[in-house]
């Protein structure tokens, strides 16, 4: 049983990497703006990888805000869906996840 607070910290350590990627990203996309004809392409490319990292950080960024919420209010760990206690291995690779895997798999149908 990994305890709630080291799975915070863990969360804390996830955001805090996250913030800083999206903080580079943001650099990178805005260092695109003034260049030659010619790279325009390839760069145009590359920002819509940029971007479509930028939105899925930002999601998992409110996702494990939401987490570290219920953590403070002590609900972490349960389904936010049926309330039954999300399996540790789920939890080790999704620690930000609200839903346990039924809920999960019933939400994706
Ligand atoms: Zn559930």
């Amino acid at each position: 049983m990994v305890a709630v607070l080291q799975r915070k910290a863990q969360l804390e350590d996830r955001l805090a990497a996250l913030e800083e990627k999206l903080r580079g990203i943001d650099a990178e996309l805005d260092s695109h703006q003034s260049r030659d004809w010619e790279e325009l392409a390839t760069e145009r490319e590359t920002d819509e990888v940029l971007e479509g990292e930028g939105r899925a950080g930002k999601a998992e960024m409110a996702a494990i805000r939401a987490a570290l919420r219920r953590v403070d209010e002590g609900t972490y760990g349960e389904c936010v869906q049926c309330g039954e206690e999300i399996a540790e291995a789920r939890l080790d690779l999704l620690p930000y996840t609200p839903f346990c895997a039924d809920c999960a798999n019933k939400r994706q149908r």
